[in-house]
């Protein structure tokens, strides 16, 4: 049974909340046999590179992921035989395009960006945002320099990020990325603290709207969302913690294949700490089940169902 001191926290006086919004950032196409086990191995599905948005007392906007890039000769050499596996893709509208689509010009009306992670079907075009300040989780500098496992670092852009404009957040406590902090990377302030069930959030803005969750395991760095949108509803952006949801409700696990190089893998680059993620994600959700609301990135799904609350529309 949830306490009573697992719930997540009531709002305080003068909370403030955010608007959250679907925002498009291009479609991949998966094979499934790569995500869950028992897939039927021929069926491909089509992702949705989510890119939620949201603004906070209407005036602080963050993209959270800036889905795939318009321009595919942008993406690095070592990417050119990944990405003709992924066919077809789709990348427009983007995330550019998208948040025109609701009068917004990215070039100037975007505060924040965040990268859940820096997988290319995530990074977007970082140009298109010249003004806002990028922040990622903690040793994504490094990892896009010197690559992760079963992702080298040729399958990185050479300039990825805005670095002048990019702060990692601090290692979460415990997490090996301290190991991983670059010269060039500046940290921000924050402090990473306990929120319901999660162990490691930060908030954002200090006013309890929007914390940061660290969800380690599918890429170094990768972290979630969660942003509070009323009294009684939250939005939980899971980010690629997994690619399919129904790993999130039990019914499916994720896939072991073969590496092509005698050995298995799966989509993570750190599989035991990517399923530790996916159970403080369950737990958290088992817990908060009549307020939160999940979404993970590539989920088909959920953007057929809930095409009204692509920006402009909100959840
Ligand atoms: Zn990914």
């Amino acid at each position: 049974m949830a306490s009573a001191d697992k719930q997540l926290p009531p709002p305080k006086k003068d909370q403030v909340y955010v608007d959250v919004s679907a925002l498009n950032g291009g479609w991949v196409t998966l094979p499934e046999k790569l995500f869950v086990v028992g897939a039927d191995p021929d069926s491909t599905k089509t992702g949705k590179s989510s890119h939620p948005k949201q603004g906070s007392g209407g005036r602080e906007r963050i993209v959270f992921d800036l889905g795939i890039k318009r321009d595919m000769s942008q993406y690095a050499d070592g990417m050119q035989d990944h990405l003709s596996k992924r066919q077809p893709i789709i990348n427009l509208p983007d995330t550019k395009a998208s948040l025109e689509n609701g009068g917004l010009d990215s070039t100037k009306d975007v505060d924040f960006v965040m990268l859940s992670h820096t997988h290319w079907d995530h990074i977007g075009m970082p140009a298109d945002y010249p003004n806002a300040k990028f922040v990622v989780g903690s040793g994504t500098l490094h990892t896009v320099t010197n690559g992760a496992p079963h992702y080298p670092a040729s399958m990185f852009d050479k300039d990825p990020l805005p670095l002048d404009r990019t702060t990692e957040f601090p290692p979460a406590p415990g997490s090996a990325s301290k190991d991983l902090a670059c010269a060039e990377s500046q940290q921000t302030s924050h402090t990473w603290q306990q929120i319901s069930t999660i162990n490691h959030a930060i908030d954002f803005f200090g006013d309890g709207s929007v914390y940061i969750v660290d969800a380690p395991g599918h890429l170094q760095g990768h972290m979630n969302l969660l942003a509070r949108l009323s009294s009684e509803k939250w939005a939980y952006l899971g980010g690629d913690c997994c690619h399919d949801s129904r790993i999130i409700t039990g019914e499916k696990e994720i896939a072991i294949y073969d590496d092509g190089h005698g050995g298995t893998r799966s989509v993570h680059s750190n599989l035991p700490l990517a399923k530790d993620t996916i159970a403080m994600i369950q737990e958290f959700i088992r817990v908060n089940e009549e307020k939160v609301e999940w979404i993970i990135a590539h989920d088909k799904g959920w953007a057929e169902k809930n095409q009204s609350r692509f920006f402009p529309g909100k959840l």
